[in-house]
């Protein structure tokens, strides 16, 4: 079975890398609940999300829902154009559910506090990636986003180090034995004159 892989760039393009490819073969690392719920544990412990319960098939629809909203803005963004449809609208009302409310309480010294907000556990988790995608494509950063160069490689990263051009020094290992092959082939044909 494979998983996938967590760069680690940003949550939003953690989500949208779940859509992968294992030797040029696409493959959704969200098709199935378990699947996502295997995915949500990996990331509560690489990035210290909060754990969630009962995702349901509610769950995994929103999940892929946002992460599909995701992938085609951050496509728009790369090649300059492309269909955005309703994408961002998702990605902001997803967005939406972390609010917590003002809340006028006057036994409070402070007069207004703020209640917890009355989303629920998987809403909240969402909202985090959707704020997250808000932070990244409506800022100076959404210039730093890359689609992986290597063939078959469908990941999205942030180009943070000048010098990086792959999503993750595997494609990198990758492209450079594929070199490294077409060359000694190359070597070992005998020209003819
Ligand atoms: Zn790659």
């Amino acid at each position: 079975m494979h998983e996938p892989p967590l760069i680690g760039d940003t949550l939003a393009l953690d989500l949208a890398n779940t859509h992968f490819a294992v030797r040029g073969k696409p493959v959704d690392g969200l098709s199935n609940i378990e699947a996502l719920e295997r995915w949500l544990a990996a990331m509560h412990t690489s990035q210290g999300l909060a754990p969630v319960y009962d995702l349901g098939s509610a769950g995994l629809a929103s999940f892929i829902e946002l992460r599909d909203a995701i992938r085609t803005v951050a496509r728009a963004l790369i090649v300059g154009d492309g269909e955005i449809g309703d994408a961002v609208d998702r990605i902001n009302n997803f967005a939406r559910a972390n609010r917590a409310n003002p809340r006028l309480d006057m036994e409070q010294t402070g007069l207004i506090s703020r209640s917890e907000s009355a989303a629920t556990g998987m809403q909240r988790l969402l909202a985090e990636f959707a704020w997250d995608a808000i932070d990244l494509f409506g800022t100076e950063r959404r210039k730093l986003l890359r689609s992986c160069p290597a063939p078959d490689c469908p990941l999205l990263f942030i180009k943070d180090h000048s010098r990086r051009k792959w999503c993750q020094p595997s494609c990198a290992n990758r492209v450079r034995a594929a070199r490294a092959y077409r060359k000694q082939r190359k070597a070992a044909v005998p020209q003819s004159h």
